[in-house]
């Protein structure tokens, strides 16, 4: 029943068509011989356009898809149906020139709906590729896609002289924010952190939030005296953001920490882990404030 209700223009296109055949050979049926050859190949074409017609009740959901499928397909159908009804009824000049029009507009259509179709594809790709890599709440790369990107970008430089860098920051006391003022205001503080160190850092490097409350940034072809100096632009800017709160504003400070590598011995893992142990330092000499693994 549900089937049904989902295909009723369909059936309604297939019971007309019938119909039609039905009082067009009760009135003008043809003495000549029947091409059953003709009828077969034309038979077997109407039939996949039928099939095609009651099979895009799947695409529904896509109306404007949905609709150029059924008109196209319906069009084919009818063009096709009359070429069989041909054989059965007499020659009919309209019939012929409706036959015509119906596989041709019905033709192009189906070119346009295929082109459309590659269209809507392509869009869902990209939308589907930045909702995988993508994290909701900064807009900025999620931790998977930050170390395939990072993995890709070490792999490209391998045998070239200069190093690459990592900085690992994680948020001070950051459970206090959510404590203080709520978990909406921590998870504007979360985005605006984010804002801020993008707005630190070159085209070519890769910035993640890699986790609650921690972001981890790789520096493309940086030397650890030029690290140092980015980190510490980073956590001056932090310490410098001023997030509005009802009346008032707060701050926040950040943790860093920072590992450098030669090109030749840099995977993600060791930057990760030596930026982790570094991290783990600054946070017990006090917080706001960069070590170096
Ligand atoms: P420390 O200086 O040692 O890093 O202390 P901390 O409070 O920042 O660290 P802790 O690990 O104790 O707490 C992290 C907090 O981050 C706890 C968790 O609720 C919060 N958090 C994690 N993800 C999110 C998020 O997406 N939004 C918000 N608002 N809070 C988050
Ligand atoms: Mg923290
Ligand atoms: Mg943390």
């Amino acid at each position: 029943m549900v089937f049904v209700a989902q295909v009723k223009t369909q059936f309604a296109i297939l019971l007309s068509a019938i119909s039609a055949f039905c009082i067009a050979y009760t009135f003008h049926a043809s003495e000549l011989p029947v091409d059953y050859a003709n009828v077969v190949i034309e038979g077997v074409m109407a039939l996949s356009c039928l099939l095609l017609m009651f099979g895009i009740h799947g695409v529904k959901e896509n109306r404007p898809i949905y609709r150029l499928l059924l008109l196209s397909s319906s069009l084919l159908f009818i063009g096709h149906f009359i070429d069989v009804v041909d054989e059965f009824i007499r020659s009919c000049h309209t019939l012929d020139i409706l036959e015509d029009l119906c596989q041709s507009f019905g033709f192009l259509l189906l070119l346009l709906t295929s082109a459309r179709w590659v269209k809507f594809h392509r869009q869902q790709n990209r939308k589907m590729k930045y909702l995988a890599e993508t994290d909701s709440l900064t807009g900025l790369l999620n931790r998977r896609a930050f170390t395939q990107s990072a993995q890709t970008m070490l792999d490209n430089a391998e045998g070239q002289e200069t190093p690459f860098s990592l900085i690992l920051l994680d948020i001070d006391h950051f459970k206090l924010v959510n404590d203080n003022y709520g978990h909406l205001t921590g998870d504007h503080v979360l985005y605006s952190v984010g804002q801020t160190i993008q707005a630190s850092l070159r085209q070519e490097d890769l910035l993640s939030r890699f986790g609650g409350e921690e972001f981890v940034i790789l520096l493309n072809h940086t030397t650890l005296a030029d690290a140092k100096q980015i980190t510490e632009r980073i956590r001056s800017a932090i310490e410098a953001l001023r997030i509005d709160h009802k009346h008032t504003q707060l701050q926040c400070t950040a943790s860093f920490g920072v590992a450098c590598l030669p090109s030749s011995e840099a995977n993600i893992t060791a930057l990760i882990k030596n930026a982790d142990q570094a991290l783990y330092q600054a946070k017990a000499l006090g917080r706001n404030r960069w070590c170096v693994a």
